[in-house]
This record gives structure tokens, sequence and C-alpha cells, in this order.
């Protein structure tokens, strides 16, 4: 793992998730920008001293030339450092976990994608959302034709815990967030907005083709949108509408998606993630529960725990780990990845996730919030 130490956010949530399935050992690590935190972090996690690295180069060259080496990275950092970090573990033949968004910049990301390619290595990105099994319910509902065909997209993921200026008050997830050479161009569109906009693409399976976007930034002396709301429109005619706030109070991780088709319409929230709703032309709404047995393979692969025995957050989390080991497994086996491989998250999503954040910034920054095609869909 490469960040994750001390007082970071996600790291921790990598480590739950690699654990559960028992796919992954936690063996190396540079885990915090001070050398010295990082090893301390090191010896509490029971990382021998010698694989514990005062920075992911020294990581690099300490690995690649073990013959126990680790076989996968895990890249828990802000996103600025995701290209570098990511570009040397690929080159010395390692595969990758990346977080999201993958990059700061497009031009960075193909290169990332097209480095994947050349070196044969994975190179996966958590796309944490699409891990949870009714998600992979309702993807599989709408490619059955359930709803017909798809005409509506309403995905929002609205927070409220930057409603206030809280990068001034020492918080350190909200100072990087905030300062563009370390977050990229886009505020919450860059934080949240991608992880929404992977989420209705992975549902819906319809490619975006072009963007009409308005930026919003409420917090005086802040550097980068805090709200977005952005029209989409995807092939086929389907219209989209994507909502991300770091200022909606009242709402912890409201991620919401709607999806209206000719027949019928799913809904999906992620503070109840276990129930989807499903509601047919002129019908009552039906709520559709995780566990129960006539579900589809995607979401019954993914579920843990029998009916009414809640999982969630990490459970899915937990399900890109197993993803990325299936695929990876594939890759060395030849054999096919199997369920849990099916619509992993990988580096042209990362790359799709980065050109959206570009275009949605071009199109409120340069074109007065006017449409503009997307480059990668
Ligand atoms: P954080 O500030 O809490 O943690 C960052 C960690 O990286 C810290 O331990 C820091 O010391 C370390 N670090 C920074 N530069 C480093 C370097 N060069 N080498 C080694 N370690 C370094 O940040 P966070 O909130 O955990 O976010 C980290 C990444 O995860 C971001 O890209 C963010 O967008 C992403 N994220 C994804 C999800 C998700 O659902 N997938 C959720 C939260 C955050």
């Amino acid at each position: 793992m490469v960040g994750g130490g001390e007082g970071a956010y996600i790291g921790g949530i990598h480590r739950f998730a690699a654990r559960l399935d028992n796919h992954y050992d936690l063996v190396a690590g540079a885990f915090d920008v001070d050398a010295e935190r990082g090893h301390s972090f090191a010896a509490k996690n029971f990382i021998d001293r010698d694989r514990s690295y005062g920075d992911y180069l020294g990581m690099v060259t300490g690995e690649r030339t073990r013959d126990d080496r680790i076989d996968v990275v895990a890249i828990c950092t802000p996103n600025h450092t995701h290209f570098p970090i990511a570009k040397a573990f690929l080159e010395a033949g390692f595969d990758v976990i990346c977080e999201k968004p993958m990059t700061t910049t497009v031009e960075d990301a193909i290169a990332l994608h097209d480095l994947g390619q050349s070196t044969g290595r994975f190179l996966g990105v958590t796309y944490t959302y699409s891990g949870y099994p009714m998600v992979h319910e309702a993807r599989a509902m709408v490619a059955r034709g359930d709803l017909g065909k798809v005409r509506v997209v309403q995905v929002e993921y609205p927070l409220e815990w930057m409603a206030t200026g809280i990068e001034l008050q020492g918080n350190q997830q909200a100072a990087w967030r905030t300062d563009p050479k370390k977050n990229g161009r886009g505020g919450s569109i860059g934080d949240i907005g991608t992880h929404a906009y992977h989420l209705a693409g992975f549902v819906t399976g319809l490619k975006a083709e072009a963007v009409a976007a308005d930026l919003a930034t409420f917090v005086e002396g802040r550097a980068l949108d805090d709200n977005a709301h952005v029209m989409i429109r995807y092939e086929g005619g389907a219209r989209g509408l994507l909502w991300s706030s770091q200022v909606a109070i009242g709402q912890s991780n409201g991620l919401r998606l709607r999806v209206f088709g000719e027949n019928g319409s799913l809904a999906w929230h992620q503070e109840q993630p276990n129930e989807l709703v499903f509601t047919r032309l002129f019908g009552a709404p039906e709520t559709i529960k995780r566990g129960r047995d006539d579900l589809t393979d995607g979401a019954r692969v993914r579920t843990r725990t029998p009916p009414g025995h809640p999982e969630g957050y990490i459970e899915a989390f937990t399900n890109l780990y197993s993803g990325f080991a299936a695929v990876i497994r594939a890759k060395e086996s030849g054999a096919p990845a199997g369920s849990f491989g099916e619509g992993i998250p990988s580096s042209y999503d990362g790359l799709k996730g980065v050109a959206f954040v570009d275009a949605v910034v071009d199109s409120h920054e340069k074109h007065n919030g006017g449409w503009l095609p997307l480059q990668f869909a």
C-alpha cells in the first residue's frame, strides 16, 4: 500500500476490503508522506521493518528485486500523486489498484491507461459503489430490458461535510481537496461527481456523449467548485442529470440513482444499499431486497449474509477487491475471471472519469455552461 497511513481516510477501508475474502496479505508499504510516521504506522500494522519504505520509489526499488515481491499495490494517496506512483509501479511490472480520480489531467490518464495496456499489467480503479450487490442487480435488470429503453438518468451525490471552510481549520482531507494542484480541476465534481458518473454509466450501460455544466463555489475563498449541476446526453437519446455537492446540509453520503425507461423505473440509494425499488408502468413500487435466491448471479456472488442481516460499504469495497483479485488471477492463468471479475472498474473507466471532469469544468469555465462532446465514453 502507498498512503493510507495514520489519520488517513480511505486506506483503512482498503485494508478491511482486502482482508475480508482472504485474497490479499498486506506485506509492504510506504504509508505516509512523512517517512517516520509511515514507519511507525507500519510497525503498528505488523509490517516487517525492511518492507516499510520511506517513499514509493524506495518501495518500487526494494520490492522489484525480492523473490517474494508484492503482486499488487494499492494507491491511497491524494489525487496528484496517483500518476507518478502508478506509473512507477506499472513500469516495474506490478499490478495496480488506484484510487479515483485516476489522475488530475486527461493527458496523464491517457498515458496511464496506455501504460497499463503496453506493460500488460492490470490497473484497477476503486469506483466503490459498483461493488454493491443491488447495483449489480440494477445493471442486470436494465440489460435484461426490464425497464425498456432508458429515457432519463438522475444521479446525485450530496454531502454536507464541506459546507463551511473546514480546509482552513486543519481538516487534512479537505485541505488537499480544495487545492487545485493536489486535487485537480474539479472540486465536488472530481471528488464525488466521478463516482456518480461511473455509477450511472455502470447501471445503464449507456455511453455519455456530451455534457453541459453549471458549477458553483459557495464557501468564500474556496478555489474549486463545491456544487455542480451537469446535464448529460447519452447515446440513443437518453438524458441525464447529475448533481454533486459538498455543501448539502443534512446529507451524509446521499448517493442516489434513478433510472426511468419506457416500461419501468429503478431507484437505489447508497444509504439503504440492500434495497432496490422497481416500478412497472402504472404499477406500484416493488422493493427488491438483497440476499434473495431469485436475484441475478452478479448480485448473489457479491452477497455474504442472509437477507435481513445488513451488508454495506465495506462489503461493497470488498467486492471490488475480490473482483480485482479475480481479474489479476485470470490474467495470470488465462482462465476466465468469472462473475466477480464482471464489470470491474479498470483504467479505461478511470480515464472516462477524468475526461468527464475536464469537459464539465471546460463547459462551465470556457463555454458559459454550453454543450461539449466527451472525448472518452
Ligand atoms: P487522506 O488525506 O485521508 O490520506 C492520504 C494519505 O496519503 C495520508 O496517509 C498521507 O500521508 C499519504 N500520502 C500523501 N502523499 C504521499 C506520498 N507521496 N507517498 C506516500 N503516502 C502519501 O486522503 P483520503 O481521503 O484517504 O483520499 C485518498 C484518495 O482516495 C484520494 O484520491 C481520494 O479521492 C480517494 N478516495 C476514494 C474514496 C472511494 O470511495 N473510493 C473515498 C475517499 C477517498
